[in-house]
């Protein structure tokens, strides 16, 4: 009996809906609804250059024949809408500049494999509990991730609806991708940002865990982020997870024994070698910020301890006082603030100094 022959597949029930919302003239969200794959995308552009530009990157993904169980093949397909959106205008299709946001969904068995550009979102609900998937590419997205601003600040602020990362605008742009697992029960969400930004995350969640039928629930989505004031068009894939195979069922007893033993060695060797070469190139190229002794010191590492290693390296001294700071910057610093980089440490740096000048008389 072959493991792949003998592999059940989950079972679905989804639902959709979008809407234009109250102030806009056109609706330039698109979505897809092609179990295993769901989808989401918001095009922007202007005179109808971003319906079309949405329009593309789902159509692209609609015409996929590639096993996108394999999170490397939904990386290269969302890679190939972005190339359609972005020689779409020399075909004499869409405008140059158009772009859309997009946020794909695979369900395969209990694995959830999502590929992200822009602000469009993913959420699970699991066990009652939501949790966003995605991170936004947004410019508020990154004042939060570098602790200028407060989650309640990012909800009206004035630069809210810059995009960072966006399909159509270069050939070298890249999806990020998360892979979670799920279990039977679980609720998917993928939408744009009309819903996440009318609908605070507890809004959704209760709108997520009272409506029993996933169609009643997208239904039920999108009417809200309209009556909270429906600024933007607003699109939502609702997918249930009603049965999964946990991962030792797919595999008869034989070949899980063998893959058992194969699977501790190659562990085991990657353990040894890998782990240790693989953590301390990571922890050497990443960077963060502490205060110490009231001053900002940029570090070479990770901020504590791995498996109780510390990996950090003192870099540079960089004379801000914490106290000229504004709230909450002072607080996060005292735990650190950890950031993939040196160079984006140094810009973040800049960043400060610029912040202090500007509030000096
Ligand atoms: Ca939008």
């Amino acid at each position: 009996m072959s493991a792949k022959a003998n592999k059940p597949t989950s079972t679905l029930a989804w639902g959709s809906a979008t809407t234009i919302g109250r102030m806009r003239t056109n609706n330039e969200d698109a979505y897809l609804v092609a179990n295993p794959l769901f989808a989401v995308a918001d095009g922007m552009g202007g005179h109808e250059a971003g319906e079309i530009a949405s329009k593309l990157a789902i159509n692209t993904l609609k015409n996929c024949n590639d096993d996108l169980s394999e999170v490397s093949n939904l990386r290269k397909l969302v890679m190939r809408a972005n190339v359609d959106v972005l020689e779409a205008p020399r075909q004499g299709i869409g405008r140059v500049g158009m772009g859309t946001t997009l946020t794909a969904a695979v369900i395969d068995n209990d694995r959830l494999l999502v590929a992200q550009v822009g602000d469009s979102r993913a959420y699970l609900m699991h066990n009652d509990h939501l949790r966003q998937v995605t991170r936004d590419h947004s410019y508020v997205q990154e004042l939060l991730s570098s602790g200028e601003i407060t989650e309640e600040q990012t909800r009206d602020h004035p630069r809210r609806g810059v995009i960072t990362r966006v399909l159509g605008f270069e050939y070298e742009t890249q999806p990020d991708l998360y892979e979670l697992r799920l279990e039977a029960g679980d609720r998917l969400l993928l939408c744009s940002d009309g819903l996440h930004g009318m609908l605070q995350d507890k809004q959704i969640a209760t709108i997520l865990s009272e409506k029993k039928q996933p169609q009643q629930c997208a239904d039920a989505l999108v009417q809200a982020a309209n009556r909270a004031g429906g600024q933007d068009n607003t699109t939502v894939v609702v997918v249930d997870v009603q049965t999964v195979a946990p991962a030792e069922a797919r595999f008869s007893l034989k070949s899980r024994l063998r893959l058992g033993v194969i699977g501790f060695l190659i562990a085991l060797a990657l353990l040894v070698g890998g782990t240790v070469a693989g953590v301390w190139f990571y922890a050497n190229s990443s960077a963060y910020l502490i205060a110490e002794d009231g001053q900002v010191v940029i570090y070479r590492g990770l901020v504590g301890d791995v498996f109780g290693f510390t990996l950090q390296w003192p870099y540079e001294e960089t004379g801000i006082r914490v106290s000229d700071l504004k709230t909450p910057l002072p607080e996060r610093l005292e735990q650190g603030i950890q950031l993939d980089s040196i160079e984006e440490a140094e810009q973040l740096v800049e960043m400060y100094r610029e912040q202090i000048a500007e509030s000096k008389p």
